[in-house]
């Protein structure tokens, strides 16, 4: 584990116009500010935008997000692209951010990870949500004691998430459901990897519990249950663990962008509601200001002059 020393006042995960916007405006409070990003988010996709104010001509997307980096880290703020996996609350009450190998320390964090779409489309998915599918390792890996569970994922997510299946489940293994897994094959050493498609997800008619899918080729796999871990992390998967509230798969905040988790704030399409930059930008700045408010409140770390 490469241990980053330096302490953070603010980390924000995201760096798309929400996580930006929080960042700028805690680093003008004169806070030091770090910014995690894995690029890929819904701004870089965006093939044109022609609603935001300031550009006669629009603005593809992807140039927006780039010079939302620039303006950072011109201002001064700490702005690296890695995936996080996950992140946990040490005994000085900071928050310790992993990306892989390495970790990141920080006072207080805003989540702005966009708008995630957690479901692949598999037949019987949603039937069994809670009866046997979850979203969320460390929330229910403890009902898979000595059971055989697989991971629908593709990536690191998915490497972290069998992590924590395999310390209590008895077998643990990787379907990709067709996605391209270049990343995890090169990562994992761990788990076998299987990439065919999923056609349905079925359960045993007495207990409504899932036991098996079945592939398209017709094959049918055994298993007790299944955890959901497409692509990366998003801000429902750090919620869950972090037992921050959720309205679906969204970050419930009050309108101070404050979550229930003293000095965890949210912003931008993870929060739900209109998913578009100029909204992503006030949430942000909104963010931004509350985690000023929330430093400010701790003792001793009034900002520097
Ligand atoms: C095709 C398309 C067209 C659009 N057109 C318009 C338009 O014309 N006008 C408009 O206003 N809006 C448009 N939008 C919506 C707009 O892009 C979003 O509302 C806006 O980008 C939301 O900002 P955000 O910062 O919340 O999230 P995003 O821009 O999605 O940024 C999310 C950030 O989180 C990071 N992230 C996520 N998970 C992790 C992880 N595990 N580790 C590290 N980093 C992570 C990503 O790397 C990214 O930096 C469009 C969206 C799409 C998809």
């Amino acid at each position: 584990m490469v241990e980053n020393k330096k302490i953070f006042d603010l980390a924000v995960i995201g760096g798309g116009p929400a996580g930006i916007s929080a960042a700028i405006y805690a680093r003008r409070g004169n806070f030091e500010v770090l910014v995690l990003h894995n690029g890929g988010g819904s701004l870089e996709k965006a093939h044109k935008i022609e609603n935001y104010y300031g550009f006669k001509d629009g603005i593809s997307g992807a140039e927006l997000y780039n010079e939302g980096l620039l303006q950072a880290e011109n201002l001064g703020i700490a702005v690296k692209k890695l995936e996080i996996t996950h992140f946990e609350v040490n005994s000085d009450g900071n928050f310790e951010i992993l990306a892989g190998e390495q970790k990141f320390e920080a006072k207080s964090l805003v989540l702005a990870t966009g708008n995630k779409k957690l479901r692949p489309k598999i037949k019987g998915l949603q039937d069994f949500e809670g009866k046997g599918v979850s979203f969320c390792a460390v929330c229910d890996a403890f009902f898979y004691r000595k059971k055989n569970v697989v991971i629908i994922g593709n990536g690191k997510f998915a490497l972290s998430e069998a992590d924590v299946l395999a310390n209590v489940a008895s077998s643990v293994k990787i379907l990709t459901n067709g996605e391209n897994c270049d990343e995890l094959k090169k990562l994992n050493t761990k788990y076998s990897i299987d990439e065919r498609k999923i056609e349905e997800i079925k359960g045993d008619e007495n207990s409504g519990l899932v036991n098996s899918l079945v592939f398209f080729d017709g094959e049918i796999l055994s298993t007790d249950g299944i955890f959901i871990a497409l692509g990366e992390a998003g801000a429902a998967d750090f919620a869950k663990k972090a037992g921050i509230f959720l309205d679906g798969d969204k970050i419930k905040t009050d309108e101070k962008m404050q979550t229930n988790f003293p000095g965890i704030f949210a912003c931008g399409d993870c929060t739900g509601g209109l998913l578009q930059v100029s909204k992503a930008v006030f949430e942000g700045a909104l963010a931004g200001l509350s985690a000023i408010a929330f430093l400010r409140n701790k003792a001793g770390n009034y900002p520097k002059s």
